[in-house]
């Protein structure tokens, strides 16, 4: 495709006028002021009048297939609303509804721009199958919940686990890959927690962990493990040797950033989520300050309840500003960075999550000829605090359109939506009867 006259978003977070890109198969072939030399090689030509291009967005943390339980547990703290609510829905959904669940989540995520999750669920083989159909990419995780202090090389799911990087890390030209998992310190044990980074390690794979998330899990934590807060008590284990996304920390202190920073972790944040279950809010202008990667995610439908990013990225900027009594305290650019490229950096994925030439060509494209974006006197306020996720009129993963002016071509949407009613339809009448 040949983006022609349109703005864009460069890759140092710049607004640029009258720019040209083109797309050549799963790459940006060209970025300039003029037409690119043989321009009829692109194919398609694409009007840019009113509109902006820009990288598109990487969900960093997100149990994707959730979107069953959209609406479902509502005002409830995070350990009820697990324990009661969602553990219970939890264990009626098929492999077959995670697949569903996932397809529809993927048709959200590109509706608003975004191209790629970072996902912690379950029936790994099922949810890459959905990402598989729909173009998308994501860091697969398998939830591990240790029920029992054991090692996990006696575990069903280190077997399957073998399998499932067998069979998927690298599947459909690297739109897959498989991340290992531990849910959080107070759904696992140590033994367990060593083997599986040993084994990450082993691999060179990178692992998805919750980090932080509430003040009682610190609290609880240090109880636990000899006043260790839960950032140092994985790296007591090694954890942080093994590239990791850390999602939450929100309940981090002084010593605990320096350990995320000295180790290179990437922290998700989630602020909607963290707002919902009112878990509080992470100090992310200090985490940003003292150089960790910060990127974004939007967790799980029922803490959220969307996919669409922009929502993230506006509270981003606003509570850091809120919550620090500081309005310049965090830059247009650090919010468009933790939603593009380190969202794309925690995955692992070095060719992406930025416009510049050579880089994979994920891609959406704003409309900013309505009302919110006028007048254009600084592009990228406009943008987070102006705009909307529904302002994005197309997206594109690997340079193929996966959504366009309100339809999916690769997801048949409504049956996907379809499916995803009447299994929640189901799982909700299987709870009542039990
Ligand atoms: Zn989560």
């Amino acid at each position: 495709m040949l983006f022609k006259d349109i703005n864009i978003i460069d890759e140092n977070f710049r607004f640029k006028a009258h720019q040209y890109v083109a797309t050549e198969g799963d790459k940006i072939a060209y970025i300039g002021e003029g037409m690119p030399a043989d321009p009829d090689r692109y194919g398609e030509v694409y009007e840019g009048d009113g509109k902006l291009l820009m990288s598109a967005l990487y969900n960093a943390h997100a149990h994707a297939p959730m979107v069953l339980l959209r609406g479902y547990a509502e005002n409830l703290p995070l350990q009820a609303w697990l324990s009661e609510k969602c553990w219970p829905f939890e264990d009626k959904i098929t492999p077959e509804d995670n697949y569903w669940g996932m397809l529809l989540a993927c048709a959200e995520l590109v509706r608003y721009g975004g191209v790629s999750f970072s996902d912690m669920y379950f029936a790994t083989d099922k949810r890459a199958e959905a990402v598989i159909d729909s173009g998308l990419k994501a860091n697969l995780c398998e939830g591990f919940i240790a029920r029992e202090d054991k090692s996990f090389y006696d575990m069903p799911l280190y077997e399957a686990y073998e399998e499932f990087v067998r069979k998927l890390h690298g599947a459909a030209n690297g739109r897959i890959l498989i991340d290992y998992n531990l849910h959080a310190e107070y759904t696992t044990f140590p033994q367990a927690c060593s083997d599986v980074i040993r084994v990450a390690a082993e691999k060179g794979l990178r692992l998805q962990v919750h980090v932080s998330e509430t003040r009682s899990e610190v609290q609880e934590c240090r109880e636990r493990h000899n006043g260790l807060s839960p950032v140092a008590y994985f790296a007591s284990l090694g954890l942080f040797e093994v590239p990791t996304t850390a999602a939450h920390c929100v309940w981090v202190d002084d010593d605990d950033i320096a350990i995320l920073r000295d180790y290179d972790v990437f922290v998700a944040y989630n602020p909607a989520s963290n707002m919902k279950l009112g878990s509080g809010f992470a100090p992310i202008p200090k985490l940003l300050d003292a150089g960790v990667s910060v990127c974004l995610g939007t967790d799980g439908m029922a803490s959220n309840n969307n996919h669409n990013m922009f929502q993230d990225m506006y509270l981003m900027g606003l509570l850091s500003k809120g919550s620090t009594l500081d309005p310049a305290v965090i830059t247009p650019e650090q919010v468009l960075a933790a939603a593009t490229r380190n969202g794309a950096l925690s995955q692992g994925r070095e060719d992406c999550g930025l416009l510049r030439e050579g880089m994979k060509a994920d891609l959406c494209v704003v409309d900013i000829s309505g009302p919110s974006w006028t007048p254009m006197t600084d592009p990228l306020y406009n943008l987070l605090y102006a705009g909307d996720g529904s302002d994005v009129v197309m997206t594109l993963s690997d340079g193929i359109v996966v959504y366009r002016d309100g339809s999916w071509p690769t997801i048949d949407i409504e049956r996907a939506q379809a499916e995803v009613s009447a299994r929640t339809a189901r799982i909700l009448t299987e709870l009542s009867e039990s």
